[in-house]
């Protein structure tokens, strides 16, 4: 469905119909609202020690860690650091801090001590929590600015212990009232075109976020309590924090919470577990494509493969199919600052076959348009403009950064993603490039970056990865690009590198290569 408005907008949304979401209930009463229903059924499996937490059991703990973290002078609107691996504690934390009316924001565990301190001091948190091995990362930010900090796993003499938390009194439970527009998260954006930004998201954006993928009668993201949810991404991201773990909480189903990647073991735990769902990031499809024993494992009660933050190819999505065709398997396509933004329609309860390639439908409840990006046209099907997104999901704005979030939110609400895509004509998205990074050569493992030159400003330059056995010389790569394109698009420089240099999460890093230059 498109409509054009009266201001010539063209305006394009889900195939499905709008959903009532009850954006006035705080996170955590939304996502246990349906509780009664599973209290009994497993919610979370921690894969690295065969633990099983109930639902009756994770409600109850966060209700227990939200009287501790008050105890503690946790208030409402306090920022609490996690600087976790994957774990159930990251749960029972991210719940009972919301239970407070509190903010968690996420780091990287990977970070240096530099960056965490970095981004404990711009949230202003109060309290850290992280494990043992991560101690060294965070004492001296904490003892210099009067922070404490909390470990999970056993806690070195004069830190304070998570079991401080769980062993509360659920009745002393703090009686918060809690806004809609109060910020529950407070994710930092993975910093792949600068530096990462705290991205304010609140409880209705949650909330809204998470129906839009798998409340109705109809999801978008057909998800039952039946099912169980391979967790491997890092929760500190958007991604499995909110398409992974809130929406598997919400439908009751059980989560399988890895703490690291490891092909073997995951394929393994698929088997033991029998996981159904799982949600992937292009590097690890790679993996689970070229892992050669997967023919003697058992997995075929995986039905669902979600991939997202980074383009996939097309030719990898058909060998996925090819290799688990018991599995449906799409693409997602989201953003810290936007959430679940557009999602295969293969996946609804009444699947909808949708092109390799294809970055599914916008979410319903939302709206897109595609502009031009120098004059802000809306353009039509077809045209690739930058993609914008609006909804009650889309984030309040970015932290102590009015100027930032003036460029990203325009007067209308539409957030603007600095993705360029297109939308075809049976409503299905496709991403063709970052704006920041408009030139691109497909089919190629070909990366551009742009270089200064006295006479041009900037001319594309190429750094090329050879297939294995390929002696490929420059000459060639260059003729046969200049084949294709406008004159202004010829290399003018190949460079030949052992490998691009991706994110863990499959992002190009251009500003890496652009560093070599
Ligand atoms: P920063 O904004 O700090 O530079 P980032 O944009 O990589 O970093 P994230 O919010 O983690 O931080 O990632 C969102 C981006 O990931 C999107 O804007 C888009 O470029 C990319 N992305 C997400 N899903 C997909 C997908 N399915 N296909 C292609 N790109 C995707
Ligand atoms: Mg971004």
């Amino acid at each position: 469905q498109s409509t054009q408005h009266q201001n010539h907008d063209f305006i394009f949304r889900s195939k499905l119909p709008d959903i009532y979401i009850p954006t006035h209930l705080p996170l955590h009463a939304y996502i246990f609202q349906n509780i009664s229903q599973f209290n009994h059924r497993p919610c979370l499996i921690n894969a690295a020690t065969g633990e099983c937490f109930t639902y009756a059991h994770v409600q109850l703990t966060a209700r227990r860690v939200a009287a501790g973290l008050n105890k503690l002078g946790i208030q409402h609107g306090d920022v609490i650091l996690l600087l976790l691996r994957n774990c159930p504690q990251f749960v029972f934390a991210f719940l009972g801090s919301s239970l407070c009316g509190a903010t968690i924001t996420t780091a990287n565990p990977f970070y240096t001590p530099a960056e965490v301190a970095k981004q404990a001091a711009a949230s202003n948190a109060k309290l850290i929590i992280t494990q043992a091995s991560y101690v060294d990362k965070v004492k001296d930010f904490a003892s210099e600015n009067d922070v404490r900090v909390m470990c999970v796993d056993g806690a070195p003499e004069g830190y304070l212990h998570f079991s401080e938390l769980t062993e509360a009194n659920e009745k002393d439970i703090p009686g918060v009232k809690i806004s809609p527009d109060d910020v529950v998260a407070l994710p930092y954006s993975s910093g792949t075109t600068g530096i990462p930004k705290g991205v304010m998201l609140t409880h209705k954006g949650m909330v809204t976020s998470v129906a839009q993928q798998v409340d109705g009668e109809n999801p978008n993201v057909y998800m039952r309590s039946e099912d169980v949810v391979l967790s491997v991404l890092p929760l500190f991201h958007i991604y499995a924090l909110n398409s992974v773990l809130l929406c598997s909480l919400r439908v009751g189903a059980t989560v399988l919470i890895m703490p690291e990647f490891d092909i073997v073991k995951l394929i393994e735990l698929v088997e033991k577990h029998r996981v159904s769902v799982a949600a992937f990031v292009p590097p690890i499809v790679l993996a689970i494509a070229k892992c050669r024993d997967l023919q003697r494992y058992d997995l075929s009660s995986i039905r669902m493969i979600i991939c997202g933050a980074a383009p996939v190819g097309e030719e990898l999505e058909n060998c996925m199919r090819a290799k688990l065709p018991n599995a449906i398997f799409g693409q997602g396509y989201g953003m810290t600052e936007a959430l679940a933004i557009s999602f295969c329609l293969s996946f609804a309860k009444e699947a909808v076959e949708m092109k390799s390639g294809s970055s599914g439908s916008v979410v319903r409840n939302a709206e897109i348009k595609i502009v031009h990006p120098h004059s802000g046209a809306s353009l039509r099907r077809n045209k690739p403009g930058e993609i914008c997104i609006r909804g009650n999901q889309i984030m309040k704005g970015y932290l102590n950064d009015e100027e930032a979030t003036k460029n990203t939110i325009d007067e209308e609400g539409w957030l603007h993603t600095g993705d360029i895509g297109y939308m075809d004509d049976d409503d299905e998205l496709f991403i063709v490039d970052r704006l920041k990074e408009l030139i691109k050569y497909k089919g190629f493992q070909v990366a551009p970056a742009d270089m200064k030159d006295e006479v041009a400003g900037e001319v594309p330059v190429a750094f090329v990865v050879r297939s294995k056995g390929s002696n490929i010389s420059e000459q060639e790569i260059k003729q046969y690009i200049s084949n294709q394109v406008v004159f202004y698009k010829r290399i003018s420089k190949v460079f030949f590198v052992g490998s691009i240099p991706k994110s863990a999460s499959g992002k190009i890093l251009r500003r890496e290569i652009m560093a070599r230059l």
